[in-house]
């Protein structure tokens, strides 16, 4: 049966998360500006789960975007889902809510649907995000990734966020959370890099196991940030079985890429400046790919990471170690 336009998932806490979600980090050449009228774009063609976060330095913006269209009636407050995400110079404890509370203002809200711990690693806590050393080299920290967790509930019993959760945690880092003694709430998600060429087949039966969804970035091969990502990397609009299948089905490569995840049981976030892409990524709803198309696009893996955060491998809590 084909999605529907609204189709969500029940998180392990009971709220409801959107499976088609607005990715709002900008690439290199694009500005917040930009950022925040692409919100508004993506509210008014139908998307209503945002994903957003501190380090992406639009939080201003997009609430700006999300708050114009509860002002003009086009949304209400509990129509949107909200994501934000907990740098990783925060992770001690005492400054977990002070982060939340900062974004918070930011974005004009009173509240967040989920927030998450944008990645296990954790750099020196401060103010300054990627704080170096006199080599210039990134400074890591180690503090108990248990109570980073024990500090986000705490901002859940506080009716700052709905739902929390992690980003980039492999499985045996979502484990420690799970078999933390006094556990009080499960993580709801783990959003991680997820796309044709890393189907995440592993972490996402994992996940499943243990009734936390999978959210899936770069689903498209990402904006391919010149920092972060090898230029030369293959671009997944680009693959041959994709662009076939695409072709059978009558439908774009992107919207052959996301529906592929969708299928498999994953939350999809598609990033889109531009208005024909926002509305075009967002109309999955009618066509569906056969159990021959997804054996065709699975034999396309090949675990390869576009975000393998190469300067972040000295951390103890590099997470792409592990095979998932
Ligand atoms: P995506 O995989 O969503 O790809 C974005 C790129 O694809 C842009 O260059 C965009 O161009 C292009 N694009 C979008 N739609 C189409 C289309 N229909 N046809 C052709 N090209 C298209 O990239 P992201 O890496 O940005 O991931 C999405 C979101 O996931 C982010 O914005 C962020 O919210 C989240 N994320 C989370 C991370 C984490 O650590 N938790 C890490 C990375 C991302 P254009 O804008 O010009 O249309």
């Amino acid at each position: 049966m084909a999605l529907k336009a609204d189709a969500y998932v029940v998180l392990n806490d009971g709220h409801k998360m959107p499976v088609i979600g607005f990715g709002t980090a900008a690439a290199e050449q694009e500005t917040k500006e930009q950022a925040g009228e692409a919100t508004k774009v993506a509210i008014d063609v139908g998307y209503r789960h945002i994903d957003c976060a501190f380090i992406y330095g639009n939080e201003v913006q997009v609430g700006q975007a999300i708050n114009a269209k509860i002002a003009d009636g086009t949304v209400k407050r509990e129509d949107i889902f909200y994501t934000g995400k907990l740098w990783s110079s925060n992770h001690v404890p005492e400054r977990v809510r002070p982060a939340l509370e900062k974004s918070l203002k930011d974005l004009g809200l009173d509240y967040m649907d989920l927030f998450i711990i944008h990645n296990p690693v954790e750099l020196k806590p401060g103010d300054d995000p990627f704080s170096k050393d006199e080599n210039g080299k990134l400074i890591f920290h180690n503090t108990d990734i248990r109570d980073t967790w024990k500090a986000l509930e705490a901002c859940k019993d506080a009716k700052l966020v709905r739902s929390i959760g992690v980003s980039n945690f492999n499985s045996k880092q979502l484990e420690l959370i799970l078999n933390m003694p006094g556990l009080k709430y499960k993580p709801v998600c783990n959003q991680v890099e997820c796309h044709i060429f890393l189907n995440q087949s592993k972490l996402l039966e994992f996940c499943k196991s243990k009734d936390i969804v999978l959210v899936g970035y770069s689903v498209l091969g990402s904006s391919r940030p010149k920092d972060w990502v090898d230029q030369n990397s293959p671009k997944v609009l680009e693959d041959p079985v994709l662009i076939d299948v695409a072709k059978k089905v009558g439908r774009s490569a992107a919207q052959v890429a996301m529906c592929y995840l969708l299928q498999r049981g994953i939350v999809v976030l598609a990033k889109s400046f531009t208005p024909e892409r926002i509305k075009q990524n967002f109309q999955l709803c009618d066509f569906q790919l056969s159990a021959e198309d997804i054996q065709r696009l699975d034999g396309v893996n090949k675990n390869m990471r576009y975000f393998n955060i190469e300067i972040w491998k000295e951390s103890p809590k590099y997470p792409y170690h592990d095979e998932y």
